[in-house]
């Protein structure tokens, strides 16, 4: 599993169904074939990314970054 933000792989299981990104500080919560995503703030609390991330982003992330690589010299 990798963070669906920054693709890290330092992700640490903080619940059955839960994940938390140490590099990017987001949480994401894995329920069923739905992800839903938060960003923790330094006072600990929490606001959705649900807006950036839609599910279909869980399938293959690198499909959506292949527009960074595909610059031709
Ligand atoms: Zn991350």
């Amino acid at each position: 599993m990798k963070c669906i933000n920054c693709h890290s792989i330092d992700i640490g299981k903080i619940g059955p169904h839960q994940y938390f990104c140490w590099n990017c500080c987001i949480e994401m919560n894995i329920v069923g074939d739905k992800l839903d995503v938060y960003q923790v703030e330094e006072d600990g609390s929490v606001s959705s990314l649900n807006d950036l991330f839609v599910a279909e982003d869980i399938g293959d992330p690198q499909e959506t970054q292949t527009e960074i690589y595909s610059d031709r010299r």
